[in-house]
């Protein structure tokens, strides 16, 4: 049976339950830092070469604290991720805000914070200079269109609602220019959980010969490229990670021969992965509260698709292992489920595991990203604690569980006394 290594052995963990009861998503500190590390170090031929977390993926000031001090950025999409990463202590050109279908307020703080504006679309050029000014340093998010081959979460790029389409970057450009904007970037994000590495070159290779086109046609000069996020990861046991050299190399390539060869360098690279950097290093950990035989055999956990919603939302695998019975055979086929009245609340159908019972600890993996951060409260569910396992060994509660109490703070039940029907 193919495994995933855990950060802890059993004995850990259930030292860990006796402090905080499942359920909770818990993260490896070390896993993480090494794995930015090596994420940055891929890129170093680029003198700017700079990661932005994309703070929706894991939603945490802690986690994104520790991503600061490996000198990562933010990029945020709301508001409440920016009021949280200034929290955070990051300010300036280290947050990238790349949002769409924009509110006004998000546009103000972002501004206000100096941060560096990647607009959605042509139109809010215009909104941006009306209510909040337009900014020194300017950035638009590309929409390849039909240019791009698709990928399964994101679709086809000429049918996702976001970007500029190609004739409307240039337009973009020139207004911006013409209205005083004298830094430029470019960005796009075609693509989600991809483990092909030559997907990414293909988006740089046209992202930089947009910008010698564009550069040439308006003479303005592009001081960084964001080739956006969506780097996958092996959700599989079976799977191969991407081969990180092998995607930098390839664009370091199309660098030389666009960039460089069209004496456009310096031209900083960014990316803003989320899943890449935290995903594989966050877990949720849960107890199996029922089993249950029909025509089917299931086991029902103390967790939810709200506090995991990627099998429910995609059919997403998410590996499992069954704490103490890893050497089992798994010749047990469950579909483990959540409590949530949905009968796609299920984090595996048809899985091979170890016979279960009521109690057992189950790790589902892969939940650092995209995870936690993905939680609602339908049917009253409440969100989990967020647990950290610090280098030293040492386990820190980095967001408390919700409480009924919390769920239930934007209602007034004393106005219902006098609320006639
Ligand atoms: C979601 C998102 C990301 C991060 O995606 P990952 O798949 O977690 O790498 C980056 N940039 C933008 C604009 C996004 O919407």
């Amino acid at each position: 049976m193919p495994q995933k290594p855990l950060p802890f052995t059993k004995s850990q963990i259930e030292k860990i339950i006796k402090k905080y009861p499942t359920p909770f998503h818990i993260y490896d500190e070390k896993a993480i830092r090494e794995n930015a590390r090596d994420f940055k170090n891929a890129f170093s031929w680029n003198k700017g070469f700079k990661e932005f977390f994309a703070v929706k993926a894991a939603p945490n000031p802690y986690l994104v604290k520790i991503l600061h001090k490996e000198s990562y950025g933010a990029d945020c999409s709301s508001l409440a991720e920016l009021i949280m990463v200034q929290k955070t202590g990051i300010l300036g050109e280290e947050i990238m805000f790349s949002s769409n279908d924009t509110p006004v307020e998000d546009f103000l703080l972002a501004k206000k914070l100096k941060a560096i504006i990647n607009l959605d679309d042509i139109s809010h050029i215009a909104y941006l200079e009306k209510y909040a000014g337009l900014p020194s340093l300017i950035c638009f998010r590309y929409n390849p269109g039909k240019l791009k081959r698709g990928n399964h979460i994101i679709g086809h790029p000429e049918e996702a609602k976001y970007g500029f389409t190609r004739e409307q970057l240039f337009e973009g450009y020139k207004i911006c220019k013409e209205t005083g904007v004298k830094r430029f970037g470019i960005h796009t994000m075609v693509g989600s959980n991809e483990l092909d590495p030559y997907y990414f070159v293909e988006t740089a290779e046209i992202l930089f010969q947009l910008i010698v086109e564009i550069s040439r046609k308006l003479k303005i000069k592009f001081e960084f490229v964001n080739i956006g996020g969506g780097v996958g990861i092996p959700y599989r046991p079976e799977q191969k990670r991407i081969d990180l050299k092998v995607m930098s190399r390839g664009i370091r390539e199309k660098y030389e021969k666009i960039i460089i060869a069209n004496g456009l360098a310096p031209l900083k690279l960014f990316a803003e992965c989320g899943r890449y950097i935290t995903g594989p290093y966050g877990y949720l950990v849960s107890r199996v509260l029922h089993i249950k035989d029909t025509y089917k055999r299931f086991a029902g956990l103390d967790s939810c698709m709200a506090n995991l919603m990627r099998p429910a939302l995609y059919g997403a695998y998410h590996h499992i292992t069954v704490i103490g019975k890893e050497h089992k055979p798994h010749k047990f086929v469950y579909d483990v489920t959540g409590s949530l009245c949905e009968n796609n609340d299920k984090f595996a159908i048809d899985r091979k595991l170890p016979e279960l019972e009521q109690g057992d600890i189950i790790v589902i993996h892969d939940a650092g990203a995209h995870g936690f951060a993905m939680g609602f409260n339908y049917n009253g569910k409440l969100r989990s604690a967020e647990l950290l396992l610090r280098e030293n060994g040492e386990v820190v509660q980095i967001r408390r569980a919700e409480t009924v109490k919390d769920y239930f703070t934007t209602l007034d039940f004393k106005g219902l006394t006098n609320f006639k029907v």
